[in-house]
């Protein structure tokens, strides 16, 4: 059993890869190549936003949104800490600082109510209102903008968000690394914010065959910028450099493999609800775990299906039941970013965000991938149920 196959995937749709490939390999357009604007046109109008900019990896996303709100030593951004570590290493790479919120105990995103707090706590640079950062040598922090993270493919509350980001006249970059495809009524993930970001690494919702990204705006003025930035700061031609930028440009053969498996996505995104369904009536009688909660109103990309035990010691006897019949699992995520010794700098404490360490303690993901079978699901729905 595969924890994603990508396999299945790759056979049915062969011939298209192929002669996808084959046609690059032709013009020769490796840089840039015709492909790449083919896919960004096909994203906007699946995400429903003005423009989308490809780069390089989900990370390059990320810090290219930042950059292009020119975000510096000083700036204070708000983020999750139960997240992959890119979300806050490209704040801290641009000198700026990571404030952490905890996250909601249901839907693993950040709580719109701690982060208001957070904002306070900061504003007034008081931690006793909620836990802030050490940074000694650059107060007061000013406050930018807020990275709220689709974690596992569900969309988090960005009317909440949104409407504090609002009043504090801050900007929000929707980390959607893992949610392409989500939904929240009509609006699709990569649109929730002033710029989202996704990441189509291979084990993504829609992932490449290498490392491959996107931005997606609807504001004219920074996907320009983002457009600059993703090539060297580039100005009216290539060797007109108007600002820093990154090489950050999406490879034209990624590109032609994603234009191939886009075609599936829609198809497999059904097969993923019908494979989180199946899950779900499995093991939500099952009273020791605790399935994902999907707020009325979204649809999850479920770029992973996690289940909550009931403690660190329960989770252990859990992976070890699977391990035993192959089943292949994972932690997202083991240890919260306010603990990791990359953000030791930041002066957090244990404690400070008690959700995310619960949570740390207690999540693990299943397999998970359109092409899991009901047979697959209900021999791993077994092995648990006996623990
Ligand atoms: C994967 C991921 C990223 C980074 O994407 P890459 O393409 O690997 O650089 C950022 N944020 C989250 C939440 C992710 O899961």
């Amino acid at each position: 059993m595969e924890f994603i196959d990508l396999k299945t995937q790759q056979l049915k749709i062969e011939s298209a890869l192929n002669s996808n490939i084959q046609k690059v390999l032709n013009h020769g357009s490796y840089i840039m190549g015709p492909e790449v604007k083919q896919l960004e046109a096909k994203l906007e109008a699946y995400t429903g936003t003005k423009h989308a900019i490809s780069c390089a990896s989900g990370t390059d996303a990320l810090l290219m949104a930042l950059m292009a709100y020119g975000v510096k030593p000083g700036d204070a951004i708000f983020t999750t800490p139960f997240t992959f570590i890119a979300t806050a290493e490209v704040i801290s790479l641009l000198g700026a600082t990571p404030v952490f919120v905890d996250i909601d105990p249901k839907t693993y995103n950040i709580d719109p109510a701690k982060l208001a707090l957070a904002i306070k706590a900061l504003k007034n640079n008081d931690p006793s209102i909620y836990p802030l950062p050490i940074t000694s040598n650059q107060l007061p922090l000013t406050t930018r903008g807020i990275i709220p993270v689709d974690l596992f493919g569900l969309p988090a509350d960005y009317d909440a968000v949104s409407s504090i980001a609002k009043e504090h006249g801050l900007f929000v970059i929707e980390d959607a690394a893992q949610s392409f495809g989500a939904k929240h009524k009509d609006k699709m993930a990569c649109s929730f914010g002033d710029i989202g970001c996704t990441s189509f690494f291979p084990a993504k919702p829609l992932g490449c065959y290498g490392d491959g990204g996107m931005c997606f705006t609807n504001d004219d003025r920074l996907a320009e910028v983002m457009e600059s930035i993703r090539v060297h700061g580039k100005g009216g031609h290539k060797y007109d450099n108007v600002r820093i930028g990154i090489n950050g440009r999406l490879d034209t053969l990624q590109a032609a493999i994603l234009l191939a498996k886009f075609d599936i996505f829609p198809d497999e995104f059904e097969l993923r609800q019908a494979v989180a369904c199946r899950y779900t009536a499995h093991l939500a009688p099952h009273s020791s775990l605790l399935t994902p909660h999907v707020p009325e109103g979204y649809m999850s990309a479920w770029a992973q299906y996690s289940l909550l035990s009931e403690d660190e010691a329960h989770r252990t006897e859990l992976l070890k039941k699977l391990q035993d019949h192959k089943i292949p699992t994972a932690i997202y995520y083991p240890k919260p970013l306010h603990m990791q010794m990359a953000f030791e700098y930041l002066q957090y404490k244990t404690g400070d965000f008690p959700v995310s360490e619960d949570i740390a303690k207690r999540i693990f993901s299943l397999p998970m991938h359109p092409y899991l079978t009901e047979t697959e699901q209900t021999s791993i729905a077994n092995v648990l149920k006996d623990g």
